[in-house]
């Protein structure tokens, strides 16, 4: 796809197939997509340093989990007990998987690339503590007891599936890469037809819209089959 247009001053890519064409509107009032009734769980620590500052992207009401968190680590008396930042992890890690019943456990860094992202290994589910980074993660991400109760013993698979996704709809919501699939005919009103090749002409108009793709290759793949469907049918 090839830079067409611009709608509300964003860039928009699309591509074009006989007297059709197909744009990607950025959608910039997307919905954050943990405030949906997700499997996972997004949870970002709690810390003084940051001021809480990436709290807002993980889940809400998990003041339980923060609380968990300043207990077992360095921000509090128990790191005494425990006598290194590690352990305090494999505590936290435990009481994760004991008290809120996680089974995979991830984690997650949040960093600043022309705007704000995630970043997280895409390959290896990081079950032990002592790998997640001796510290330097922002949250985590995990299954619950909770969230598996409606589905009846999900494969391993799966579950590693479903947190991975989850991590990349968050992760093109945070990079503003939530898209409308639009679908657009060149009518007969303009006098160059199908010689047209100037992308604001006043003839183009909608013969479809879709929204919710979050992520630009869902959205492409979706936009090359509308494209495709409309050249070859005519609607
Ligand atoms: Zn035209």
């Amino acid at each position: 796809m090839e830079a067409l247009t611009e709608r509300y001053g964003l860039t928009c890519y699309g591509t074009r197939l006989g007297d059709y064409r197909v744009l990607l509107v950025p959608d910039t009032d997307a919905e954050n997509p943990r405030n949906w009734d997700n499997f996972g769980t997004l949870w970002f620590r709690p810390t003084e340093y940051n001021h809480n500052r990436y709290q807002n992207y993980g889940d809400e009401g998990l003041g339980d989990i923060d609380s968990a968190w300043l207990y077992f680590t360095d921000e509090s008396p128990a790191m005494q007990v425990f006598g290194s930042v590690r352990l305090a992890h494999v505590a936290f890690a435990r009481w994760l998987r004991m008290v809120k019943g996680a089974t995979h456990i991830k984690s997650v860094s949040v960093y600043e690339h022309s705007g704000i992202t995630i970043r997280y290994q895409k390959a290896e589910f990081v079950e032990r503590p002592v790998d997640w980074g001796h510290g330097s993660f922002d949250g985590l991400i995990f299954d619950t007891e909770e969230g598996r109760q409606d589905i009846a013993d999900p494969p391993e698979a799966k579950v590693r599936e479903w947190l991975t996704g989850e991590l990349e709809t968050t992760k093109a919501w945070m990079e503003g890469e939530v898209y409308f699939v639009i679908t657009e005919i060149h009518n007969e009103t303009c006098d160059d037809g199908s010689d047209c090749f100037d992308p604001d002409c006043d003839a183009w108009s909608e013969v479809e819209s879709m929204g919710n793709y979050y992520g630009e290759k869902y959205a492409e793949g979706d936009a090359y089959q509308q494209l495709a469907t409309l050249f070859l049918t005519g609607n």
